[in-house]
Order: C-alpha cells, then structure tokens, then sequence
C-alpha cells in the first residue's frame, strides 16, 4: 500500500479551523488508498511564546530545561490533530519522538537523529490508522527530550519518509512552492515546478526560508522526493528531487542576502596555518563564514577576506582581533553595509559564459561588485546594500528566470522505496552524519591573478568577456575586496590555457591601466564533496588543519553547500589529496 508524510508548519496548524481542515486533507490520502503520516509543528508562533516566556525567567536556561519546554508546543498540536481526525469520523493516534522511538545525540537545542525504531509507527499504520507525529523532537540514550533546532519539523518528516520509505513526503505551508526568488523582494519571480536537492540546498542557505536546509539533505541522502505546496490553495507546488526543472537552464534561482558584513584581515604572513587560525577562532565562536577570498600573496602577506551575517560582525570582530595579533597580521578592516548576490543553477557546471554574463548584466546596471566568489552550481557577488535590489532584479532578468521553461524537466529518478530494507538500515545507522562522497585532485589547472583592476562597475565583465570569447573555459573564480580602491581578479582556467589567457588578461591590463598579470601554471585543485558540508560547518576547517599540519599553503578556497575546494601550489597535490583522504576517511560512504 502506498505511504504518504504529510507536515503542516505552524502557520498550518495555527488554530483550530486550520487543524479541522488539515485532518481533511490527511483523511482525503487515507481515502485515496495510502497508509499516512502526518507531522505537525507548534500551533502559529507557539514556539517563540515559549522561548519568550524562558527568556522572561532566566538569560541562560538549562538547553536540557528548553527541550523539555519547547517539545511541549508539538505535543499540543498532535492531541489536537488526532482529535479533529477522530471528531471527523476516522481513527488518528498522537506520538511523541519518543514514542516514535526517535533517538537523537544530546546536543541538546539542536539534536541529530541517530535512528528510528519503526515497529510502533507500521504496527499503527498497518491497522489503517492516521499516526500524528510530533515533529522536531527525539529523546537520547538517556530517555531526555531533544529537539532538532528550530524549524526542524521538516527533518522529522523527511527522516520518517525515509525510514518509512514512503513514496511521498508534502510539506504543507504558507507560501505556494519554491519561487526563482523572494516574491515580496520581486513580485516577477515565478513558481518553480521542480528543484533539484543541489539548487535547494543553496538556495536554502541564501535565505529562501521554505524548508529546513538539513531537511533537503536528508531527503537527498535517501533520494524521498519533496512536494512542497501551500495548506491554503490548491496550487500544485514545487517538488524537490534530484533533478532541476529544466536541465538547459544555467540558472533556476537567484536570491539575496541583504544583510551582510565584509572583514577583511591585512597583510596576513602567507603561511600554512593562517586561515586555520583566523577561521577556527571563528567557528569556536559558532559563527558561519561565507565568501572566503584571499588575496595571493605579495611579499610574504596576503589579505583573507571573508563575508558574516551583519548581526555576527561584534562577535567576529573579537576573534579577527585574537587573530591579528596572534598572527601579526597588519590589521583588519570591516563593512557592514554589504549584501550579497547569488545565482545558483545545476546547469551552470556543464556551461561556459555564466559568469560573464552576471558581470555584464550587473556592469551595464551601474552595479559594482566588491567580491566575487564561484562554486560549481552558484555565483555570489558582494554589493553595497542600495545596490542590492537593483542587482537582485539584474541577474533575474539577465537570465529570464520569469520565463517558464522551454524544456519539460527529466523524468524524476524511482524513490526512495527501490533500496532493498538492508541498505536503508545501514544508512540509517548514521542518519545525519557527514557523508563525504569524494575527495579528488584536479592538476589540469593553472592560475591567472590581475593585480590592482580598478573597483568600479564593469570590470570583471570586462576581464571576463574578453578570457571567455575566446572559448577559455574559467573555472573558480574570485576577486577580492579593494584595498585602496584596488581589487584583485584571480582564476583558474585549464593549464593549456594559461598562455592565451595571459596574453588576453594583459591586453585588458592595458586598457585598464593596472596590473600586473601574475600566474602559476603549477597548481593543485583539491575538492571535498559530499552531503551536510553546510550543517557540519567544520568540514572546511578540517581541510586547513590537515594542510596546514602537513606544512602546506591554502591559495585559494571556495565553498558551497556540496563542495569545498582549495586551490594550493601544484608540488603539493599528491600530498594534499593523501592527506585530505586521510582525514574524511571515516566519512566517506
Ligand atoms: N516548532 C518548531 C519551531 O518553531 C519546529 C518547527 O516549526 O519546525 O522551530
Ligand atoms: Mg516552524
């Protein structure tokens, strides 16, 4: 028989008539022959109540007192779904994440799931009753309530659709599906029909707040499809699978992330272990660093810039101040009034011209780009903040992200019910930890810096246009924040490339008037990818520390929900890749 997750957010659930009518929706899957599930959130803003009514007792509650607190919004919710299921005349019964035998590890606030005994739920659901899930919580080895982090309702649902190898997991909410951007930032953005997990996961993390972003990881891990789709209409919603809606297509979604802060840390000694420093001391403090750009060094130093959430930028500065002395850096500089510009497409990883074509957009709106960094599916450009908008509505123009797609999407890959039950089982037995798919060298590439471009609109499509129409496909590429209204371009483009690039980089050098063109056609690309590289923030961390202890120097980074990569000195790939394979061993799966 098939299985059916269905999750109501908060705003599904958030009195009773929307209860009543999401028990409807749940009996109309019974009725239509699946067994279901359904999981529920807090009631409205049930869960900021609680967090308040904490905060109005105590600034520093025990997390294991707040789990117990929080867990509590969800059990209303599930008596009460059961009770409208049962007042319309069909059998529901109300479980807990214990219960559901939901076993987490006791961080307790933000909880990983370890596995889910599923004997309860199928002994239910095989005697056609509707089981009500609380979503968010578990319980750990020690019988205390866990809860996932806030919005976690989505990674119950996901993870139950998984371990229930449901053919269907809906999320119901209060917007209509996935959009190419945030409808209320640009009323033409357009309803996506499908998504692939990748663009999700990116997109997620730019700040389109429809799902839980470990939710997403969850569901490409074990391949469940997503629909998400509104409680209130009867629009048909985006799915979220592994393919994106129209494989042609370089860009499915743009988004903006409009509060941001750049720091920047000068004359950094260029030595192996300098990013450690900096960015451990960061992420001790719990913070996520975006949009890492490090200027190749100049006599011995470099400048690291890095981008972090604008409310962060106090707490990052006391570690960037521990780290200037600490590494006698020059010093440090900060911009608070920043915001960042990405497009993210599956497609753009087989295409060339992508970027050119952002930066000539961008260019011929006025916009100035501060910093620019690239991973295989996204391009992420820091502008001032009264530019953002503007860049915002550039890019989805440019690449006609209002237009439906000329091509129908791919025909979506079988669920996740075609893994026999013993490989869902060993998968299961570490849910959500990081898994590393690959560690690889790539010693085909050669970079090309441009010191001193002007920072002025225009000139990385300038540099760009003219690398790329002669058929040099660029690979990563950033540029760095201006120190004294000058910006550094660096690239990567295959090594046979790098003579033709040169000679065309200088050319544009002498338009320009900067300078000089500075290259190595001895570098090593390393990359790690692999699903949660963004909820296991320390991934990028690791790579540094196991360069540096090996004594070798970090040139280049880029990182993206998937994929870090670093770029060091060519001499060193062969060490680096042992290395690196060394240290995600125990991830790889
Ligand atoms: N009620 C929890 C929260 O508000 C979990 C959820 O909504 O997914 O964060
Ligand atoms: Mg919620």
């Amino acid at each position: 028989m098939p299985l059916i997750v269905q999750k109501f957010g908060g705003t599904s659930v958030a009195d009773s008539q929307k209860i009543l009518a999401a028990a409807r929706k749940a009996i109309r899957a019974q009725q239509q022959g699946n067994q279901v599930v359904v999981v529920v959130s807090a009631m409205g803003k049930n869960t900021d109540v609680l967090v308040d009514l904490a905060r109005e007792i105590t600034d520093r509650p025990s997390a294991r007192e707040m789990d117990m607190l929080l867990s509590t919004g969800e059990q209303v919710s599930i008596a009460l779904m059961a009770m409208a299921i049962d007042a319309l005349g069909n059998q529901a019964v109300s479980m807990t994440g214990a219960q559901m035998g939901i076993r987490t590890d006791s961080t307790h606030t933000k909880a990983r799931i370890q596995s889910i005994s599923t004997d309860r739920l199928r002994q239910a659901l095989d005697e056609g009753i509707i089981v009500i899930a609380a979503g968010f919580q578990g319980i750990d080895e020690h019988q205390n309530i866990t809860t996932l982090g806030r919005g976690g309702s989505d990674t119950t649902a996901v993870a139950l659709a998984a371990v229930l190898r449901a053919d269907a997991c809906e999320i119901y909410t209060d917007v209509d599906g996935v959009y190419t951007t945030d409808p209320r930032v640009l009323p033409e953005a357009r309803m996506l029909r499908q998504v692939s997990y990748d663009e999700m996961l990116e997109l997620a993390s730019l700040g389109a707040g429809v799902m839980h972003s470990r939710s997403i990881e969850f569901a490409k891990k074990f391949g469940v499809p997503i629909h998400v789709r509104s409680s209130f209409s009867d629009i048909p919603g985006t799915l979220i699978v592994a393919e994106p809606e129209d494989a042609e297509q370089p860009v499915s979604g743009a988004a903006l992330a409009k509060d941001e802060a750049r720091v920047t840390l000068l004359g950094v000694p260029d030595r192996p272990g300098a990013s450690l420093a900096i960015f451990a001391k960061i992420a001790a403090r719990n913070i996520a660093v975006d949009m890492i750009v490090q200027n190749v060094g100049a006599q011995g130093k470099a400048d690291v810039s890095f981008t972090v959430l604008r409310e962060e930028l106090p707490t990052t500065l006391e570690a960037v101040r521990s780290a200037v002395d600490e590494l006698g850096a020059d010093g440090w500089s900060q911009d608070d009034n920043v915001s960042k510009v990405s497009v993210v497409g599956l497609g753009m990883a087989t295409q060339s011209g992508v970027a050119e074509r952002m930066f000539r957009a961008l260019a011929d709106a006025g916009v100035n780009i501060l910093m620019i960094t690239t991973s295989e599916i996204k391009i992420s450009v820091l502008v001032s903040r009264e530019q953002a908008a503007l860049a915002l509505r550039t890019v989805h123009q440019a690449f006609e992200l209002h237009k439906p797609p000329v091509h129908a999407p791919r025909p979506v890959a079988a669920p996740a019910g075609s893994a026999t039950p013993l490989e869902v089982l060993s998968r299961l037995q570490s849910m959500e930890g990081l898994r590393i798919n690959d560690v690889s060298l790539d010693d085909t590439q050669a970079r090309l810096t441009i010191n001193s471009v002007p920072d002025t609109p225009g000139v990385a499509a300038q540099v760009f246009e003219r690398i790329a129409r002669d058929g040099v496909l660029v690979d990563m590429i950033v540029q760095s924040c201006g120190v004294g209204g000058r910006a550094n371009l660096t690239c990567t483009v295959p090594r046979g490339d790098l003579p033709r690039s040169v000679a065309l980089a200088a050319e544009v050098v002498r338009e320009l008037g900067c300078g000089p063109v500075t290259s190595s056609d001895q570098v090593a690309k390393l990359s790690v990818s692999g699903i949660g590289m963004r909820s296991h923030a320390g991934v990028a961390i690791r790579m540094f520390q196991a360069l540096s202890e090996a004594g070798i120097n970090v040139e280049m980074v880029n990182t993206s929900e998937v994929q870090v990569n670093v770029v060091v000195e060519g001499r060193h790939g062969g060490a680096a890749l042992a290395r690196l394979e060394e240290t995600f061993q125990a991830a790889r799966g």
